[in-house]
């Protein structure tokens, strides 16, 4: 099992009921003085460690970005990308942060090791059609774009080859194609890629082209952008959405408290309000949310703001990632101390994604030894 040291600093494990996050303000960054537009945050995002390890008080180069532009080899594969609006939220001089740790290049990455490939829930088989993922019954996935508004240094799509799956934000015409030719299909998910970094003039093209596809029922929106980047929930898109005649789901995906910001919280409660149900996905990463005080402190946080928690994934196996994988059995025990804290809507499903199969897959408490998440059974035995 792993040592917790790395969360260990007090700061992060606050006892108070509801953890309150601050924003810090960054050297070299004015005072906030308000919301800039979500695209201009987007173009001011920081875009390389050196600068990210700057913004936040860190030496550039220290202590294992060698080489004169201050990058790794990861970062040239998987390049660095935070806008200034969640980079606010962690804390100064702290490199065991763990917003910092979701998002910073480190050497780690570069750790070959076994099992850990480019493709580890096989979305490439699962393409039915340019820029659609059909894996579930009922249920199809648009890749809707490529961009994200942050990238994440866990995420399972980092090595997703975009331009060669035909997911292009320019033409959707073969996804809706298909969509449309699916008659089981009544659930459409936006992916990506973040959906919410297209403009709100082709998100408008795009679900009125869904809309007009007479046996789909839902949309589900999986966004990162309303925790990174909260203005982005504007009120005409909540407006759009909440207008739409598919019953809209807002998907987020949050791993840690001090994300959730009051600005965070406030655009999610202006999209609630307007009817839209929020639920959340986390993954459970090493060094970021990997103990029982932080997940409690997240799940109470969101439900308190009536957003559910959905899922917690176990990390998929990319390649670059290994140093965030939590050994299942610690998760298992986690996720029992949450059952015991929380009552059962705030309990996220434990699960995994095994390519091939016909769901996520729940994780459960079933036998002795751990052997690998490759089980071929419906369930991971442990
Ligand atoms: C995760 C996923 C879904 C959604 O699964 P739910 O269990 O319904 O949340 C749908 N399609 C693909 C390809 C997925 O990866
Ligand atoms: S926002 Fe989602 S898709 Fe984008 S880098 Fe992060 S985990 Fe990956």
């Amino acid at each position: 099992m792993r040592n917790e040291s790395t969360n260990q600093s007090g700061k992060i494990l606050a006892t108070s009921e509801d953890f309150v996050p601050t924003a810090f303000n960054l050297p070299g960054q004015p005072p906030d003085s308000g919301p800039v537009d979500w695209q201009i945050a987007m173009k001011r995002a920081i875009r390389s460690s050196r600068e990210l390890r700057e913004a936040v008080g860190l030496p550039p180069n220290a202590p294992d970005t060698p080489g004169p532009d201050g990058k790794l080899r990861c970062e040239h594969d998987f390049r660095t990308f935070a806008p200034l609006e969640f980079v606010s939220r962690i804390r100064p001089g702290d490199p065991d942060d763990p917003l910092l740790r979701q998002v910073l290049p480190i050497l780690d990455e570069e750790i070959e090791q076994a099992g850990f490939g480019s493709d580890p829930v096989g979305d490439l088989n699962a393409l039915a059609a340019p820029g659609v993922l059909h894996k579930y019954e009922g249920r199809a996935l648009v890749l809707t774009t490529a961009a994200c508004g942050i990238h994440c240094r866990y995420c399972f799509r980092r090595e997703f080859p975009y331009q060669e799956t035909g997911s292009r934000s320019d033409d959707w015409r073969p996804s809706i194609d298909y969509l449309e030719s699916n008659p089981d299909i009544e659930e459409v998910i936006l992916s990506g890629g973040d959906p919410l970094t297209t403009t709100d003039e082709k998100l408008h093209e795009l679900l009125t082209a869904i809309e007009n596809i007479r046996h789909v029922q839902r949309l589900r929106i999986h966004s990162r952008m309303p925790i990174v980047i909260p203005q982005r929930l504007t009120d005409s898109l909540v407006n759009r959405l909440s207008e739409s005649r598919l019953a809209v789901w807002l998907v987020i995906h949050t791993n840690h408290p001090q994300e959730l910001s009051d600005a965070v919280l406030s655009r999610l409660a202006a999209a609630i309000d307007s009817g839209i149900p929020v639920l959340n996905q986390a993954v459970l990463l090493r060094g970021v949310n990997d103990n029982a005080d932080t997940l409690i402190q997240l799940c109470r946080r969101l439900v308190n703001h009536r957003i559910q928690p959905y899922y917690l994934h176990q990390l998929d196996q990319v390649r670059g990632a290994a140093h965030f994988e939590v050994p299942v059995e610690t998760g298992l025990r986690l996720l029992d101390t949450l059952r015991a804290a929380l009552p059962g809507y705030a309990v996220p499903q434990y699960v995994f994604e095994e390519a091939g199969a016909k769901s996520k897959l729940p994780i459960s408490d079933s036998s002795t030894t751990v052997t690998s998440q490759a089980s071929s059974d419906s369930n991971v035995r442990i």
